[in-house]
């Protein structure tokens, strides 16, 4: 096996883009897929700040690599919910890589942003743990941009992430989700902009990547497992692409540029209007204070109550 772009020895092949590459041209072609996609979609500009949510796992690491190198001033933030040893392990990791690299890092925990940990939030929510995590992390990384002065919250999410929930968007026809789905959400009042710089890359190619670069990550799925429909739909999404090469790809990307902005608008935020939260300004659908503000609430009574 040959490396396509120097003809050496090869000792990586990717099936995405059918390439075979020796490992320094392995770095240069992830690291190209990564600023091409920055650049076609406006995600980021120089001098800006980019908040980097990062979990441990080998897509955010890869991502705080990434951009670290392509000359970005990335400040990572981990929101630990502690669910136990994994999570004792992944926050191992990112010390170890912010400490090895002198990086900035920041650590919070759910009783310094909610008042309680993650359990007593649990008792008082509805939704389904995945969901409420979710929740919980789209908000705090938002909010702490905001407090920290940074203009952007970059997300480790990749090509497999972002199909699998196109797929499921199209099978039901969220047209609220279909709307907002994409590699980039522009800031609004009270949310800053949202980015998805490894778009382009797949599951493999992250894990390639951070074995290649020595980055330790945690790969044990969360103790929570993550819904299983999202992982038949990647797995259905991957035969699919063996059989059709670039299938993928092309569902996600033609979406992006030319069907996306055809949709009418979200039928539900249509009805009742986006309004903020009175409390902390996040946009919402709900009459006064937004879910995780109203959520900080039943926890407090609740704690009160003993
Ligand atoms: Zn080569
Ligand atoms: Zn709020």
């Amino acid at each position: 096996m040959k490396c396509t772009v120097c003809r050496g020895p090869a000792v990586i092949k990717t099936r995405h883009h059918n390439g075979k590459f020796c490992r320094p041209h392995f770095f240069e072609h992830i690291e190209r897929q990564v600023r091409r996609v920055i650049e076609r979609y406006e995600m980021l500009e120089p001098g800006e700040r980019v908040l980097l949510g990062v979990s441990g796992g080998k897509d955010s690491m890869a991502a705080w690599d990434l951009l670290t190198r392509l000359g970005y001033d990335v400040r990572a933030v981990h929101i630990d919910a502690e669910f136990g040893p994994v999570s004792r392990r992944a926050v191992a990791h990112l010390r170890d890589f912010a400490a090895q690299r002198a990086l900035p890092l920041r650590i919070y925990r759910y009783p310094e942003l909610l008042g309680a940990d993650f359990d007593a939030a649990r008792r008082q929510s509805r939704k389904p743990v995945c969901s409420l995590c979710g929740t919980l992390k789209r908000y705090y990384l938002n909010q702490l941009a905001l407090r920290l002065g940074c203009d952007v919250v970059a997300t480790g999410h990749n090509l497999d992430d972002e199909t699998a929930f196109l797929l499921g968007n199209v099978l039901h026809w969220q047209l609220g989700f279909l709307g907002r789905q994409g590699p980039v959400l522009p800031a609004e009042e009270g949310m800053v902009r949202k980015v998805k710089p490894l778009v382009r890359l797949t599951d493999d190619d992250t894990r390639r990547y951070v074995a290649a670069r020595g980055i330790a990550v945690v790969s044990e799925p969360c103790p929570h497992a993550r819904g299983a429909t999202s992982r038949a739909y990647k797995r259905h999404l991957s035969r699919l692409e063996k059989e059709y090469p670039g299938s993928r790809s092309d569902f996600y990307f033609r979406f992006i540029e030319h069907v996306r902005a055809h949709l009418p608008d979200d039928p539900a935020s249509a009805e009742v209007g986006v309004r903020h939260c009175r409390v902390c300004g996040y946009k919402t659908l709900r009459e006064d204070r937004c879910y995780v503000c109203a959520l900080r609430e039943s926890v407090a009574a609740a704690e009160a109550a003993g």
